[in-house]
C-alpha cells in the first residue's frame, strides 16, 4: 500500500508524477498535486531535497488528495526527515545513497513505520562500481544494482518495497524490466527516464511502458516528460484506458484520419468536439467520422458519432443514425446526444431516433457512391495529369 493505494498483486495498475515546484512552496505544491489528481495521478512524488522540503511535506501530507512519495537523492538523513513529516512511502535512488548503515538505517526506520520504499535505479546515476563490472549501464547492471539494495534491505528484514530500473533508452528500459521481472518478485513502477519533451517523450514513453504493460509486467507507471506535469498525468491515464487496465474516466474521441471521401474538415471538427465535451467528463467513446459513406459503419463501436454528408450532420449511437441535422448544428447536436446517452441510455436513444433519420443517411451514402464512385482520391485524374506531364 502507498497510502491507500493497493500496488502490486492484482491491484490496478497506478499512475504516478512528479511535482515541478518547490515543496518548500507548500500552496504551489498542493496546487499542482490537485491538477494532477484531478487529471487522474493515484500517487504523487514530490522532492525532499532539503530541510525546508521536509517541512514543506509535513504540511503538504495532510491536505494532499492522493499519497505523497518522497524522492530522495544523496542525503539518507532527508530521508528520515520525510518519514517524520508523514509521507506515504520514499523513493531511494541507490546510485547515490551507497553507504550501507545509511541505506539499512532508513531501511530499519521504514520497517518500523511500515511504509514502503521504492528502490529506484537510474541508467544516468547508476553506482560507479556496478557500471564498471557490466562495461556501462546495461539491463543487467541496472538489475544488478536493484538486487544490491534489496540484500541491504534484507538485512534489516525490511522487504515492503516496489523497484524501478529506469533508462532514456527504449530498448535497454524494455530488457531490464524483463530481466528483473524473471529475478525478483516484487511490484515494479515503469518509466522511461528523460523521455523529453512531446510528441517524442510521449512516443519512447509509450512504446516502453505500453510494451511491458502488454507483457504483465508493471504495477506503477510514470511518463517522465519535459512538460508541464498533467501532460505526464493524461499520458499515463489515456494509456492505461487504451490497454483495458483502467476504467474509462472521460471522454474516449476517436475520428477518422480523414481522406479524400471527406465531406467537412475532420481535425477541426474533432478538435471543437474535444474542447466541448472534455471538461464534461462524459465516460463515453464519441466518434467524429469525415462521411457518412464508410463512418457509422466504421464507428459502430463507439457509443455515439457524427459523420458528414452533403452539408449535413448524421448523428449515430452505436452505428444507428438517429438524427439528421445541418452540418452548422452537428457539434451542439452531438452535445446534446451524448448528454442523452448518459442520462437515458444507449438503448432509449437508438429507440427514439427521428423518423426518417436512418433512410436519410442511407440515400447520402448511395448518393456519394454515386458521384465518388470507388475514386474517392481522384488517383486516376492524377495519373492523367501526370502523364500528360510526362509526354
Ligand atoms: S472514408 Fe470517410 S470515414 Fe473513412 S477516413 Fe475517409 S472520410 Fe473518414
Amino acid at each position: 500500500m502507498v497510502g491507500s493505494v493497493p500496488v502490486g498483486g492484482g491491484a490496478p495498475v497506478s499512475v504516478q508524477s512528479m511535482t515541478t515546484t518547490k515543496t518548500a512552496d507548500v500552496e504551489g505544491t498542493l496546487q499542482q498535486i490537485y491538477a494532477l489528481a484531478a487529471a487522474g495521478v493515484d500517487i504523487v512524488r514530490c522532492t525532499c531535497n532539503d530541510e525546508a522540503a521536509a517541512e514543506g511535506l509535513a504540511r503538504i501530507v495532510p491536505r494532499s488528495p492522493v499519497p505523497i512519495v518522497a524522492d530522495i537523492h544523496f542525503q539518507y538523513k532527508l530521508a528520515l526527515a520525510a518519514m517524520e513529516a508523514g509521507v506515504h512511502a520514499l523513493r531511494l535512488n541507490p546510485g547515490n545513497i551507497r553507504k550501507p548503515e545509511h541505506i539499512k538505517l532508513v531501511a530499519s526506520e521504514a520497517r518500523d513505520r511500515g511504509l514502503p520504499i521504492r528502490i529506484g535505479v537510474n541508467a544516468g546515476s547508476l553506482d560507479p562500481d556496478i557500471a564498471e563490472q557490466f562495461g556501462g549501464a546495461t539491463p543487467e547492471a541496472l538489475v544488478a544494482s536493484a538486487q544490491r539494495e534489496l540484500a541491504y534491505f534484507g538485512e534489516v528484514g525490511f522487504e515492503d518495497c516496489k523497484i524501478s530500473v529506469k533508462s532514456s533508452t527504449v530498448p535497454v528500459m524494455i530488457d531490464a524490466y524483463r530481466l528483473l521481472s524473471e529475478t525478483v518478485d516484487f511490484p515494479l513502477h515503469l518509466g522511461v527516464t528523460e523521455a523529453g519533451p512531446p510528441p517524442a517523450g510521449l512516443v519512447k514513453s509509450t512504446a516502453g511502458i505500453g510494451t511491458l504493460l502488454a507483457e504483465g509486467i508493471g504495477d506503477t507507471i510514470r511518463y517522465s516528460l519535459t512538460a508541464d506535469p498533467v501532460e505526464e498525468a493524461r499520458a499515463g491515464r489515456t494509456l492505461l484506458e487504451a490497454l483495458g487496465l483502467r476504467e474509462r474516466r472521460g471522454l474516449d474521441l476517436i475520428a477518422c484520419p480523414s481522406c479524400g471521401r471527406a465531406e467537412v474538415d475532420v481535425i477541426a471538427v474533432a478538435n471543437e468536439v474535444m474542447s466541448a465535451l472534455e471538461s464534461r467528463n462524459i465516460p463515453l467513446q464519441v466518434a467524429v467520422m469525415g462521411c457518412v459513406v464508410n463512418g457509422p459503419g466504421e464507428a459502430r463501436e463507439a457509443d455515439l458519432g457524427i459523420a458528414s454528408g452533403r452539408g449535413k450532420g448524421h448523428l449515430f449511437v452505436k452505428g444507428h443514425v438517429v438524427r439528421v441535422v445541418p452540418e452548422a448544428e452537428m457539434v451542439g447536436a452531438l452535445i446534446e446526444t451524448a448528454e442523452r446517452v448518459m442520462a437515458e441510455g444507449i438503448d432509449a436513444v437508438i429507440a427514439s431516433a427521428e423518423a426518417g433519420a436512418a433512410e436519410e443517411a442511407a440515400a447520402t451514402r448511395v448518393e456519394l457512391l454515386r458521384t465518388q464512385g470507388e475514386d474517392a482520391n481522384h488517383s486516376e485524374e492524377r495519373i492523367a495529369r501526370i502523364r500528360e506531364l510526362a509526354d
